[in-house]
């Protein structure tokens, strides 16, 4: 049917603003592939454990299907609040800190941005980000301001100060990293919270990765977060990868009290509320043991680190499920090129380009079978050789 009206004209600046060509185009040449070896994937590629699927399927059995308080199910904020006292040491809720559950650690993040950041007011991020970075400033109006951290992937204090402007309000600091894995040592993090108090800056932690920290990455036995060292960041964590529920959209965030409470009232006119059935089934999820599945990532990621030994650079990945491989320069291939040759080997993985201002890596997804990550790892030495 024709249509009478120019829907293309109504489209807002601030959705043309967003950029997703890169990844589409990958999805659309690994949709055209029969049998692709898929470690293109952001999850985790293991079953929710059975406890966790049966106390969701028992709350909506229960009729827990309604709408919930904005802020989250009292089940589930109590073990929030149990967990961040054990494992971070915070008194959450108290005069000055709150928390509520969102919809994904997407849900918090766009939360954090819309109740924080004015147009034209600055957020530092490091280069390669997470895709949905740039867009959080697209949307907003805010600035995202890059600070390159090329060939180690390590945002250090040294780094992010330079950048560091009148208009600066936020830095967003994501440890263990999507694209690299590179998990940022307690020093180093130490470092950027003096940065951050000193400036009077808000820092944002995206711990979505914190349960997949490998024992060489590990400090006293934890990921190191920022949290365990002030109450005066925005800690944001997540379900989904921790225990293979991507398709819930759980998450939560917790920090300074005056601006979780403005997340809170942005969220009961958005999101309203996280799933409520999700909510139920995950208030017993911090006592699920994960670790059997962590010390798998752990070997799947020797096994990446071992493919590319003398044959391409990786910076170590010590947590998450990703490694960031750079092209060899040999080869005088951009990462794009390259990509497209892998997919033309049924090797789908995506161009550092999609995370970056420069086209020279890809990302890999090692969280996938044995068998899959071995043949998929073949082909890319083979292409590399
Ligand atoms: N932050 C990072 C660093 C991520 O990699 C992802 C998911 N790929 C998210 C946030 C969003 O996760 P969620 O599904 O919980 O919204």
């Amino acid at each position: 049917m024709n249509s009478v009206i120019d829907f293309n004209a109504l489209i807002s600046d601030r959705a043309r603003a967003v950029d997703t060509s890169g990844i589409r185009r990958v999805f659309e040449l690994g949709a055209k592939l029969k049998n692709p070896i898929n470690l293109s994937i952001g999850q985790p590629d293991f079953a929710v454990p059975d406890e966790i699927k049966q106390a969701t399927i028992r709350a909506i059995e229960d009729n827990r299907n309604g709408y919930t308080l904005t802020q989250g199910v009292s089940e589930l904020l109590h073990a929030i609040s149990q967990h961040l006292a054990d494992d971070v040491g915070w008194r959450v809720p108290s005069d000055d800190l709150g928390a509520i559950v969102t919809s994904g650690t997407s849900g918090a993040l766009w939360l954090a941005f819309m109740a924080v950041l004015n147009q034209g007011d600055e957020c530092i991020i490091a280069d390669p980000y997470f895709v949905l970075y740039p867009a959080l400033g697209q949307v907003t109006g805010a600035a995202m301001v890059i600070c390159d951290t090329y060939p180690d992937f390590r945002l250090t204090a040294e780094r992010v100060e330079p950048l560091i402007t009148r208009r600066t309000k936020m830095l967003l600091v994501n440890s263990p990293s999507n694209p690299s894995g590179v998990v940022l040592s307690a020093s180093e993090l130490r470092d950027l919270v003096d940065l951050c108090e000193r400036r009077g800056i808000l820092m944002i932690s995206d711990e979505i990765y914190d349960e997949f920290t490998y024992a060489d990455a590990r400090e006293n036995g934890k990921c190191p977060s920022p949290a365990r060292m002030t109450d005066q960041i925005l800690l944001v964590r997540g379900f989904g990868k921790t225990y293979g529920c991507t398709g819930w959209r759980m998450g939560y965030v917790a920090g300074p009290k005056s601006i979780v409470q403005q997340m809170q009232k942005l969220q009961q006119y958005t999101y309203v509320c996280a799933p409520s059935m999700a909510q139920v089934g995950l208030a017993a999820a911090f006592d699920v043991d994960m670790s059997s599945h962590v010390a798998a990532y752990q070997r799947k990621r020797d096994m990446v680190l071992d493919a590319f030994r003398g044959v391409a650079a990786v910076e170590h990945p010590g947590g998450a499920f990703y490694a960031f491989v750079e092209v060899p320069k040999r080869l005088g291939l951009t990462a794009s090129a390259f990509v497209e040759k892998a997919i033309g080997q049924s090797v789908l993985i995506i161009p550092g380009k999609v995370f970056s201002q420069r086209d020279t890596h890809f990302r890999l997804s090692y969280a996938v079978s044995d068998n899959t990550l071995k043949a998929g790892l073949e082909i890319l030495r083979d292409l590399m050789n």
